[in-house]
């Protein structure tokens, strides 16, 4: 029988009614002669709270209890999300992430599937029984529980079609599909019947959390078939897919934004090989994620290194830096730290072959006043610092600039 992985996000299985309209979508597919694996996030709500837990018990905790406890949420969807499939009459039965095995590494918090072994549910297939299984969780060498990192039931999702060779992952969630931009930031925002799998990597990993990037890489690499569609509603979704698959020609595709980014300058470091390798290096030990590096214009022998990095991470910015100036390893003369930014970027496949794309982009947040404070680009987006106050006027102005509300 063709299989088909159905995801159900936080929102789509928030209560007992919503868990309820979820497993009938589920039965809808099981009736049309499908063997369904359906993946569960935990309640909304639920892993933040169980993450504020965990802080609040220990300030340096132990990331191997971290994942035991936020790796609840799930279990409790996957149990409910079972019965009631087995009161509409749908033999199905839960699996947690150890008990299927979906084997990860040992990064707690964010760890990395390494494999699934797919003969037990695949048995049960055969026995007429469909699976329920617990999003965002799995088991690491040394047998304890992980996490696959937040919005982490995505990737469950799709390496779990990619393992089945699903026909299909269906992605519900509480929008109804890829929009131009967060639909919560411009109601012109517009829906997408397809997203090219290189765009909705960048937009992801750009800020858009409507999917985890790591579940657009996996569904890149295995050619998974990726629709992301709504719970609530009965209309197609988005397809997320090959670029040769989209007949709409357009050269910016989407807007994303990342709210919580900090900008540290580090001044007047010696302007001399190495000094760059003197910062990053401590950073990256010290678990930072730079972003984007900019190095100014060096004087009398010395310049500014700027870099951006997640606001929460300054903390750790700052110890880092402060030790290697302590150790003697880097030298500088101060520190500026601006922890209300926000990061704006543009993305779509079409700027390969299209110039002047940054340039309208730069016009088009000069005519609303919006000052860039840091600029990075590749070859399918081009992205920008601002002051946070400017984020969602340099969205709009950006989504009007480029005519993303309307179909090219
Ligand atoms: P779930 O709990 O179902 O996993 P998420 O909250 O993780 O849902 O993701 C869905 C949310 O992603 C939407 O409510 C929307 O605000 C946000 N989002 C951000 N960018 C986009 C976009 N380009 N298209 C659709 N939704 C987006
Ligand atoms: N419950 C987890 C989270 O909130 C995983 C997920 O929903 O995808 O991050
Ligand atoms: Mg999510």
């Amino acid at each position: 029988m063709p299989r088909l992985v159905m995801k159900f996000g936080g929102t789509s299985v928030a209560d007992l009614d919503r868990i309820r309209n979820a497993a009938a979508k589920v039965k809808r597919e099981v009736d049309r002669g499908y063997d369904v694996a359906v993946v569960v996030s935990a309640m909304s709500g639920k892993t933040n709270e169980l993450v504020g837990w965990v802080r609040e018990t220990s300030l340096l905790y132990d990331a191997r209890e971290y994942d035991a406890v936020v790796s609840s949420g799930e279990n409790v969807t996957a149990g409910l999300m079972a019965l009631t499939l087995q009161e509409m009459g749908v033999p199905a039965r839960s699996w947690q992430g150890w008990q299927v095995p979906l084997r990860t590494n040992a990064s707690h918090g964010a760890a990395r599937i390494v494999e699934i072994e797919t003969e037990g549910l695949i048995r049960k297939f055969g026995e007429g029984l469909h699976a329920v299984i617990a999003g965002f969780q799995g088991i690491s060498p040394e047998g304890r529980i992980t996490t696959l990192g937040r919005g982490g039931s995505d990737t469950s999702a799709v390496a779990f079609a990619a393992a089945l060779e699903a026909e299909r992952c269906d992605i519900y969630t509480d929008v109804d599909g890829v929009y131009t931009t967060d639909p919560r930031i411009t109601r012109k925002a517009r829906k997408l019947e397809k997203i090219a799998y290189e765009e909705m990597l960048e937009l992801a990993s750009l800020g858009a959390k409507v999917l985890q990037t790591r579940s657009v890489e996996l569904a890149m690499r295995y050619k998974v078939k990726l629709q992301v569609l709504s719970s609530f509603s009965d209309v197609p979704g988005t397809i997320v897919c090959d670029e040769e698959e989209i007949m709409e020609s357009r050269v910016v595709s989407g807007i994303a934004h990342s709210r919580d980014e900090a900008k540290v300058t580090v001044i007047g470091v010696p302007d001399r090989p190495g000094i760059a390798a003197a910062l990053f290096g401590p950073l990256a030990e010290g678990g930072v994620n730079v972003d984007m590096i900019v190095q100014n214009i060096s004087a009398d022998g010395r310049t500014d290194m700027t870099f951006s990095c997640p606001v929460d991470e300054i903390p750790r910015a700052r110890a880092a830096i402060e030790a290697a100036k302590a150790s003697g390893a880097l030298d500088f003369t101060g520190l500026d730290v601006d922890e209300d930014v926000s990061k704006v970027s543009i993305v779509g496949i079409g700027m390969r072959s299209q110039t002047g794309v940054a340039h309208r982009m730069f016009q088009a947040l000069a005519r609303d006043g919006v000052n860039i404070k840091v600029i990075t680009t590749s070859e399918i987006k081009v992205s920008v610092l601002i002051d946070r106050k400017y984020l969602e006027l340099a969205v709009q102005a950006l989504h009007d600039a480029f005519e993303l509300d309307k179909v090219s």
